[in-house]
């Protein structure tokens, strides 16, 4: 058995292990180890199906030291006039870049692909049987938020008789033609997977959409690196969300101005989990007349489709697309610096790899757990529409607490993962405002500060006192 000696142990080369890593190489002089099963690093992108791109724009993803893509404007397609989105290749091309010349380069760096962690610092070969032992200060569990693609595991339902069926990464290698296609989920990748149907020809009433909730969406022209975002995202989000009464009321009137899409404009969605999609892709979706809201899919057969409320008919000329389950699961946050254990978590809702990176600033840039801790709450991934409120209070919270300590603001300000940063960095006028006014955010004007807390305050208050658990009850750190 191999004996290694290292400062910190990072569990996972996918985007929040390599984030972490690279913020603690910036601002340290520790010597790191990276274990990964996968024998490249980037984790799921290397499992994700090939037509695959990025849901919000690459300017803000990926490492803090290293720009990914151009930061170019989409002229074509459905993304049009929206910052570009990397592909698969290019994500796992960018972090492997990342690794061999800056990680490896550096001399500080000890990467271990192929390798499985056993736990206690035991690592194993997954090609070679080599066996390892490291020492080590600190051990970064990134793997925590647990990914998982369609890819990866066998459906959630059973397949009896001649159904067919195939995960999303089957799609673009179909060794025959079929006369329709199911699509069996209601999240991102059933998006993709029926944008990727009726770009290459399918007709919309050729294909079936098993939808077992309906979904809140983000409008992706609300995620972008620009004032005229962050503007939108007041007028469509902050400031009809401040005038509600009720939740129902918070979402109606937050769909309404458009801070929020759905399918359907006739069925209030009961789930939220941080999708994009922008008002062409929208309008695309819509073409598919045909949808199924009869809850979960359990068995498909030769002749019919069992589910949760009843059944439809199929045949074999079908192919069910797999794009069900929960790639991104909900799960119980955990404290994130524990005396040697890092577990890596978001602390902004759905923005992975900017908290990976800030909690390797935190690491780097403070002593006691306890301060990092309170610094550092997790955001657990969103699952319902309730989620959507809990988090915006939660992100609230952590951002106070973030724009309190100076070096953290600084760090903040020019963190290329940070949207607000490219916004910062894009005007002039701006810059010289957050310096004279020592705040490292964009200077908005009162009335918007107003909307904003009246907005948190409206929303911890339904929180309160509609029955659902609210962010503090929900969010108990274990
Ligand atoms: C289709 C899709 C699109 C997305 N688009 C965006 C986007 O546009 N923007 C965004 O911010 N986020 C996006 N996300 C969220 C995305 O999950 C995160 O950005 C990020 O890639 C998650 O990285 P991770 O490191 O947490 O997990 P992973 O990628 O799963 O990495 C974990 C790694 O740990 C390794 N590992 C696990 N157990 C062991 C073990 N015992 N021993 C050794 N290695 C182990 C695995 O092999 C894996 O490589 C998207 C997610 C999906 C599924």
């Amino acid at each position: 058995m191999e004996k290694i000696s290292t400062d910190y142990l990072v569990v996972g080369s996918g985007a929040m292990g390599m984030a972490f890593t690279d913020v603690l190489l910036a601002e340290t002089k520790a010597n790191i180890t990276i274990i990964d099963k996968h024998h490249q690093p980037g984790g799921h992108w290397n499992d994700a199906y090939p037509f695959v791109r990025l849901h919000q724009p690459s300017a803000f993803y990926g490492v803090n030291s290293k720009k990914l893509g151009n930061n170019s404007i989409d002229s074509t397609g459905l993304n049009k006039g929206l910052y570009e989105l990397a592909t698969n290749s290019e994500v796992c091309g960018y972090f492997d870049q990342v690794m061999q010349r800056q990680f490896i380069a550096s001399g500080r760096v000890q990467y271990f692909p192929s390798c499985e962690y056993l736990g206690n610092g035991r690592f194993v070969s997954l090609i070679s049987k080599d066996e390892y032992q490291a020492t080590f200060k600190k051990e970064v569990d990134s793997t925590y938020m647990n990914v998982m693609v369609p890819s990866k595991r066998p459906p959630p339902f059973k397949i009896e008789g001649e159904a067919n069926c195939t995960a999303i990464n089957g799609l673009p290698d179909l060794k025959q033609q079929y006369s329709d296609f199911v699509i069996i989920g209601a999240g991102k990748t059933a998006i993709d997977a029926i944008l990727f149907l009726l770009k290459n020809g399918v007709k919309p009433d050729s294909i079936k959409w098993i939808m077992p909730r309906d979904s809140w969406i983000l409008d992706r022209s609300h995620i972008q690196p620009t004032l005229e975002s962050v503007g939108k995202l007041f007028t469509n989000q902050i400031i009809p969300g401040a005038e509600s009464k009720s939740i129902d009321d918070f979402f109606e009137r937050v769909s309404k101005a458009g801070g929020l899409l759905r399918i359907d404009e006739n069925i209030k969605p009961t789930m939220y989990r941080c999708s994009t999609v922008t008002k062409s892709e929208l309008k695309e979706l819509r073409r598919i007349k045909n949808v199924v809201r009869k809850g979960r899919v359990k068995i498909i057969n030769d002749k019919e489709i069992l589910l949760d409320g009843g059944s439809i008919p199929t045949t074999l000329e079908t192919l069910h697309i797999d794009c069900a389950g929960d790639g991104l699961a909900k799960r119980p946050p955990k404290k994130i610096f524990s005396s040697r254990k890092i577990t890596l978590q978001s602390v902004r809702t759905c923005q992975q790899v900017f908290s990976a990176a800030l909690l390797g600033f935190v690491e780097a840039s403070f002593e006691e757990d306890e301060k990092k801790n309170e610094l550092c709450k997790p955001v657990p991934h969103p699952n319902s529409d309730i989620d959507f409120l809990r988090n915006t209070i939660a992100d609230a919270l952590n951002q106070e607490s973030w724009i309190n300590e100076p070096i953290l603001s600084r760090w903040l300000e020019e963190s290329r993962l940070n949207p607000q940063s490219h916004i910062l960095k894009g005007s002039f006028a701006f810059k010289v405002l957050s310096i004279i006014n020592k705040i490292p955010f964009i200077q908005l004007s009162n009335s918007a500060l107003e909307a904003q807390a009246r907005a948190q305050e409206t929303i911890k208050q339904l929180l309160e006192t509609e029955e659902v658990d609210n962010y503090t009850n929900s969010n108990k750190i274990n």
